[in-house]
C-alpha cells in the first residue's frame, strides 16, 4: 500500500530512528507501520501520547541540563522508595489531595475554543478515574480488581488567579500556536506550576493526543511545567467524546510521575520503548503490582505478553482506550511525587497553596460579571442579558441604563429608547452585595441619521467618534492617532498592544443610517495597512447589513497583496504610515437591497501577526431627499408587533396625531406626539387594531395585533 510505505519512509527519515539499535527499529517501524494501517481503518482514528517522545527532545535539546534531569530522576527515585515503605508501615493521614488546576484554552476562534463545560466535564473524568468511579470498573479482569485504586487524588478548577484575583480557571488566550501545539503556547500564558496543575488545551499536536513535562524534567525546564492536549480529547462532551476523555488522566498520570505501564523512556538518556514491542518484558515502569507487558494500543482480553494469563491493558498508563483504572503502586507513586521536592509537586498539596488559589472556598462570590447577546441594538430589538458573574449568586438586580430594573437572573430586555446604555449589574450572595463594571450598550433609533462622515479632525477622542468599536482580543484598542492621517491630521488606528498573543479582529460598526432615498449611496474609506509576513492572513473585509446589524453580509475582502498599502515587509510593530503613498482608497456601491431606513457598516480588520492598521475618512455620500421622496416615503414606525403592553411610535414627522381603530373603525385612543410617542394600550382587549399618524397634509395607516 502506497500510503504506508510512506508513512514508514518518513519514521527512516527520522534522527531518532538511527540511534537505535537493531531490535528496535525493527519493532518501531512494525508499530508505527501498524498504527498507521490501523489509522487507516479506524473511525475514530486515537492519537497516543508524546511523553516519551518529547522526554527525549527536550533531553538531547538541553545538554546543560541533562545532569540535572538525571539526578531529578534518581531523586524522585530513591524518596518514592522511601515513601513508599513509610506508607506500608504507617499510613498517613492525609488521606484526600487536592490539587489546584488551571486551564488555559488556546484558540483561534474554532471549535477548540471549547465550552466552560467541556472543560468541567475534564475535571469531572480526572475524578472520576483518579476515584476508581469509571462507570466500567466492573469489567476490569478479574485479577487487577482486587488491586485497582481509589487514589484519593481531587482535582479542582482554581479560584484565585496568581494575583489572588478571582478567576473560574479557565483562561482563553487567541493565537495561530494552536495549530502547532508545541511548547510555544506556554510562552502565552503559564501559572507558576509549584502552585497550579497547568493544562493547555489545543487545536491539535501533529499526530498526538497530548502530552507532559514529568516530574524530573519540569524540574529543569519548569517554563514547560504542564499538560498539553488536543480538544477533542478533553472531557466527554462536545468536541471530545467517552473513549477519548481518558487521554487526560493518562498524562496527569505522567504528570505525577508515572511512566508508562510497559516502560516508557524509562532507560539510560531518555530513549523511549515504543509500544508493543518484545523486548519491553525486560523493562520496568517501577510500580511493584503492574506485571510486565510489552503494551497495548488495542483492547481485548486476550492480549497476554510476558508470561501473563492476561495483562493489565486497562491502565491508565497502557495505550489501549479501554483504560480504566490505576494500582494501588501506581497510588503510591503518585503520592510520593506529590510529596516530594522535585518540580514543588509538594507545593501543590500544601494547606497554603489551597488557600491561595482559592480551591478550599470555591463557592464564594467574588466578582459580578455582565454579559449581552449584542452591544450594539435598535430601539425595540430584544437583546439577552447574561449573569457570568463568579460564583453561585443567589440574588441579580440588573439596571439596564434607562431606568428599567429587573431581578431575573438571564433577562430579556429591548429599549423603548435611543442612546448609549450603561447595564449595571448586582448579585448577592447571602446578602452580600457586588456590582459588575458597567456594560455599554449602543441603541440606535429607528428614524436615524441619512449620512455619515468621520474624518477623525474634530474629535478628541475616538468614543466621540461614532463608530462602535468590537475587539475579539483584549490586547488590541483603537485609537486616535495625530500627524499621520491621510492628507490630514488625525486618523483612527488599531495599535497592538502585544504581538505575541495577537490574532484577531477588531470591528468598526456605524451607527444606523437612512439611505431609503439616497440611491446611489456609496462608502469611502482610506487605510494604511504592511504587512511582518506577505503569506500571513492578514485581512480587510466590509460588511453592510439592512436590518440594523442583526445579519451581515460581505461585500468586500481583501488580503495579501490586494490589501496591503506598502510592498516590503515591515518588522517594525510600531510603525506608522509615512506619506499619503502608503495609503489606498476603498470605494463600495450601497446595493439596492441596502438602501433601507435602518442601514450599517461594518468594517473588520483581522490581524495575524502584522502590524498597526490605520483608517481616515470613513464617509457615505450624503444625498438630500426630491420632494417626491419625501412624500411618498415611509414616515412612520411602531413596535412592538404584536404587543401586550406598550406601543412605541416613530416618525420623522415633528409635529403629528396618532389615532388606534379597531376593525370595526371605532376610535379607540387619540394621542398627540412630537417625533415620538410611548402609550399604554395595557387595556385594549385582545384582537387586531390599525394605528393612524398623520398631520394636516399626511396620513399613514398601518395594522397591529393585541395580545
Ligand atoms: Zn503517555
Amino acid at each position: 500500500m502506497l500510503i504506508l510505505k510512506t508513512d514508514c519512509f518518513f519514521v527512516m527519515q527520522s534522527v531518532l530512528f538511527f540511534k537505535m539499535n537493531i531490535m528496535q527499529r525493527f519493532f518501531l517501524l512494525l508499530t508505527v507501520c501498524f498504527l498507521f494501517s490501523s489509522f487507516a481503518n479506524s473511525q475514530i482514528g486515537n492519537k497516543f501520547c508524546g511523553t516519551d517522545e518529547i522526554a527525549l527532545e527536550i533531553y538531547n535539546d538541553n545538554p546543560s541540563l541533562q545532569a540535572l534531569m538525571v539526578q531529578k530522576r534518581n531523586e524522585l527515585k530513591e524518596f518514592t522508595i522511601n515513601y513508599s515503605q513509610k506508607v506500608n508501615v504507617a499510613r498517613s493521614n492525609d488521606s484526600l489531595l487536592i490539587i489546584p488546576v488551571v486551564f488555559h484554552v488556546i484558540h483561534n476562534y474554532g471549535n477548540e475554543n471549547i465550552s466552560d463545560a467541556q472543560v468541567e466535564s475534564a475535571v469531572q473524568v480526572l475524578n472520576r478515574n483518579f476515584r476508581r468511579q469509571h462507570p466500567d470498573t466492573g469489567n476490569i479482569e478479574s485479577i487487577y480488581k482486587p488491586i485497582t485504586a481509589d487514589c484519593e487524588l481531587e482535582f479542582r478548577l482554581a479560584r484565585k488567579d496568581p494575583n489572588g484575583n478571582c478567576t473560574n480557571g479557565i483562561n482563553r488566550i487567541a493565537s495561530p500556536l494552536t495549530t502547532l501545539g508545541n511548547h510555544s503556547v506556554k510562552d502565552l500564558i503559564h501559572w507558576d506550576p509549584t502552585k497550579y496543575l497547568n493544562i493547555y488545551v489545543v487545536k491539535q499536536i501533529p499526530n498526538l493526543a497530548g502530552y507532559c513535562l514529568m516530574p524530573d524534567q519540569a524540574a529543569a525546564k519548569p517554563e514547560w511545567d504542564g499538560v498539553v492536549i488536543s480538544h477533542q480529547y478533553t472531557g466527554n462532551i462536545g468536541t471530545a467524546n467517552e473513549m477519548r476523555s481518558v487521554t487526560l488522566s493518562h498524562e496527569v498520570g505522567h504528570f505525577f510521575n508515572l511512566y508508562h505501564i510497559w516502560g516508557g523512556n524509562n532507560v539510560p538518556g531518555y530513549y523511549y520503548l515504543p509500544v508493543g514491542q518484545q523486548s519491553n518484558c525486560g523493562e520496568s515502569d517501577e510500580v511493584a503490582d503492574t506485571p510486565p507487558t510489552i503494551g497495548w494500543s488495542s483492547c481485548a482480553s486476550t492480549n497476554a505478553s510476558c508470561g501473563n494469563v492476561v495483562d493489565n491493558y486497562q491502565n491508565i498508563m497502557d495505550y489501549s482506550y479501554c483504560n480504566i483504572m490505576f494500582t494501588e503502586g501506581q497510588k503510591q507513586r503518585m503520592r510520593a511525587c506529590l510529596h516530594s521536592s522535585v518540580a514543588h509537586r509538594n507545593n501543590l498539596i500544601s494547606m497554603a497553596n489551597l488557600y491561595a488559589t482559592g480551591v478550599i472556598n470555591p463557592d464564594t462570590l467574588c466578582v459580578a460579571i455582565a454579559k449581552a447577546s449584542k452591544v450594539y441594538a435598535c430601539v425595540g430589538d430584544t437583546i439577552s442579558f447574561f449573569d457570568a458573574s463568579l460564583f453561585n449568586a443567589d440574588t441579580w438586580e440588573w439596571n439596564f441604563g434607562d431606568g428599567t430594573i429587573v431581578n431575573d437572573t438571564n433577562p430579556k430586555y429591548a429599549y423603548f429608547t435611543e442612546g448609549e446604555m450603561s447595564v449595571v449589574l448586582k448579585v448577592a450572595k447571602n446578602g452580600v452585595w457586588l456590582q459588575s463594571n458597567p456594560l455599554k450598550i449602543s441603541v440606535s433609533n429607528f428614524v436615524p441619521q441619512e449620512t455619515f462622515v468621520q474624518d477623525f479632525e474634530q474629535i478628541g477622542n475616538i468614543e466621540n467618534s461614532e463608530l462602535i468599536l468590537l475587539n475579539e482580543n483584549k490586547n488590541t484598542q483603537l485609537n486616535l492617532f495625530q500627524s499621520v492621517g491621510f492628507k490630514s491630521l488625525k486618523c483612527a488606528g488599531v495599535l497592538l498592544n502585544d504581538t505575541l498573543h495577537f490574532s484577531g479582529k477588531n470591528s468598526m460598526v456605524s451607527p444606523t443610517i437612512n439611505l431609503e432615498n439616497t440611491p446611489n449611496a456609496k462608502l469611502n474609506f482610506t487605510y494604511s495597512f504592511s504587512q511582518k509576513k506577505w503569506n500571513n492572513n492578514d485581512a480587510l473585509e466590509v460588511f453592510f447589513s439592512n436590518d440594523c446589524g442583526k445579519t451581515w453580509s460581505s461585500v468586500l475582502k481583501r488580503t495579501s497583496a490586494n490589501f496591503r498599502t506598502i510592498n516590503a515587509e515591515i518588522q517594525n510593530s510600531n510603525s506608522l504610515p509615512m506619506d499619503s503613498s502608503q495609503w489606498k482608497v476603498i470605494e463600495v456601491a450601497v446595493p439596492s437591497s441596502f438602501q433601507v431606513e435602518d442601514f450599517r457598516f461594518k468594517i473588520d480588520f483581522t490581524n495575524y501577526y502584522g502590524n498597526n492598521f490605520f483608517i481616515d475618512n470613513i464617509n457615505i455620500n450624503p444625498e438630500l431627499y426630491t420632494s417626491a421622496q419625501e412624500i411618498t416615503r415611509d414616515f412612520f414606525r411602531f413596535f412592538p408587533n404584536p404587543l401586550s403592553e406598550k406601543i412605541r411610535i416613530e416618525s420623522s414627522l415633528e409635529n403629528f396625531n396618532i389615532k388606534i381603530t379597531d376593525v370595526a373603525g371605532k376610535e379607540m385612543m387619540h394621542s398627540e406626539a412630537y417625533r415620538n410617542a410611548t402609550l399604554d394600550v395595557s387595556n385594549l382587549s385582545s384582537g387586531m387594531y390599525f394605528i393612524s399618524v398623520f398631520n394636516e397634509t399626511k396620513k399613514m395607516v398601518k395594522r397591529f395585533n393585541k395580545l
